[in-house]
């Protein structure tokens, strides 16, 4: 009889073996014949396109229905790795009958260990990283062609590009790289590789100084993986011109997962507008086109310079940019009887981890309650979360908390997340992590 070629077909190929379901169920069991599972040999399967330097992964069974429920991580204490096994290294997967799951990458530090790559038994090489980049790729130009390249966005997001620890945002002709794991780490000359051939870029900068790293065990780095610093980039959101130093500065550039938000935020505002958490302004200058006057605060005073900066490239002259603790602001505004038209929340994740998500949802109600209070009648929130800690549900239940307290009542414009450049993937909620309300209070 020939191999299984299914773990269905083996399980078909058993019962003939030992007669029909009903006959094998009454047949008394020989208690003296040990059961030879443990020490049978993995089926046959997967042995096309394997190559020997893939080490096999054995995943428990409650791994096993993580991946069928379509997540694509495998903690560490789920699974069992053969000696040879390296960090950044491609491993195949199988369950603990032997069978064929998959490939992943494989991370010796992260509590992660397993990130999935595919579910067919395919060489991991440079063609397979090609294709997955240029279906990125072709993501991006059927939501938002830019065929100009005056605008930016997100081009790899990670696992939801079937990409596990590879980022690349695009700023006009020059991409900004992220490699956060092992594996991309050791990869990242291949990836430049292959997008300078893909996207043809003007330069390609790495801008690995992202705390993230530190749990794969990666270096803080930044530099240059091809072509030349280019200095501070324009590109245009909406009508809005803004600038980003990609090599240069504080940060590995804008927030774009923010980007399509911020230009509805446009759409609705009136009137006098406050932008909470403004980081570089680019809320407020959306704010500005129908707004009468805006207020931007940020803690950070070099924000608040760059956000000046902007508005006075745009020709912008209704935009305040003030130095300050939101929370400061927020209460003595609303204590003091002032009144917005438009109000914007844009924190950082007030919950980094799980344990300081009760100190965070505190923080979420007490800007929204203060938002409440200094919203006119007709006025609109829009309120926004980037904790990943905190869902939907969760962070919803604390709006509307807030605005209890503020008695008043609450109707629900939409609800937003992150840009489409930035897709979730269905079995994986943590790549849902921005939430954005837009309110209305009556
Ligand atoms: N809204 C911005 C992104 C905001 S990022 C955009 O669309 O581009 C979060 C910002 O909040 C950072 O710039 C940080 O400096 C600022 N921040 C953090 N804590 C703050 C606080 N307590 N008060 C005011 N700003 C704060």
């Amino acid at each position: 009889m020939s191999e299984p070629r299914s773990p269905k077909e083996a399980r078909r190929l058993e019962r003939l073996k030992q007669g029909s379901r009903a006959a094998r169920d009454v047949r008394p069991r020989e208690p003296s014949a040990p059961r030879e599972r443990p020490n049978r040999p993995p089926p046959a399967v997967g042995e096309t396109g394997g190559t020997s330097d893939e080490p096999t992964v054995v995943l428990s069974r409650r791994a096993m229905e993580r991946l069928a429920h379509g997540h694509v991580w495998i903690y560490r204490s789920d699974i069992a790795v053969p000696e040879t096994a390296s960090g950044g290294q491609v491993v195949r997967l199988a369950d603990e009958r032997g069978w064929f799951a998959g490939k992943a990458f494989y991370g010796s530090k992260s509590q992660i260990a397993v990130r999935l790559l595919t579910h067919e038994d395919e060489p991991i090489d440079e063609d397979f990283f090609a294709r997955r980049i240029s279906q990125a790729i072709a993501l991006r130009e059927a939501i938002r062609p830019d065929p100009e390249r005056r605008r930016a966005g997100r081009l790899v997001h990670g696992e939801a590009d079937l990409l596990p620890g590879l980022v690349v945002d695009r700023y006009g002709d020059c991409l900004s790289v992220q490699t956060l794991i092992e594996a991309t780490d050791a990869r990242r000359d291949l990836f430049a590789g292959l997008l300078e051939r893909l996207a043809k870029p003007r330069a390609i900068i790495e801008r690995n100084d992202v705390r993230a790293r530190a749990y794969e065990g990666l270096e803080q780095r930044k530099g240059m993986l091809r072509g030349a610093d280019p200095g501070p980039i324009e590109f245009l959101e909406g009508n809005v011109t803004l600038a980003a130093d990609l090599l240069g500065g504080q940060k590995t550039g804008a927030f774009l997962d923010q980007s399509e938000n911020r230009i509805e935020a446009g759409r609705y505002a009136r009137g006098r507008a406050l932008d909470c958490f403004t980081y570089g302004g680019a809320f407020a200058l959306q704010l500005a086109r129908n707004a009468e006057r805006v207020t931007a605060v940020d803690i950070s005073e070099p924000a608040a310079a760059q956000g000046r900066a902007s508005a006075a490239r745009n020709g912008i002259a209704n935009v305040e940019f003030k130095v300050a603790n939101a929370f400061d602001l927020l209460r003595a505004e609303s204590e003091g009887g002032e009144r917005y038209q438009t109000v914007v929340l844009d924190p950082p994740a007030f919950a980094k981890s799980k344990d300081t998500v009760e100190a965070a949802l505190r923080g979420y109600k007490e800007i929204n309650l203060r938002a409440f209070h200094l919203l006119s009648p007709g006025g609109v929130l829009m309120t926004n979360s980037c904790s990943y800690h905190v869902d939907d549900a969760t962070f919803e239940r604390t709006v509307l908390a807030a605005a209890s307290d503020a008695r008043r009542s609450v109707q629900v414009i939409e609800r937003r997340g992150a840009a489409k450049d930035h897709p979730t993937l269905l079995g994986v909620p943590e790549t849902r992590y921005l939430k954005c309300l837009i309110l209305r209070v009556p």
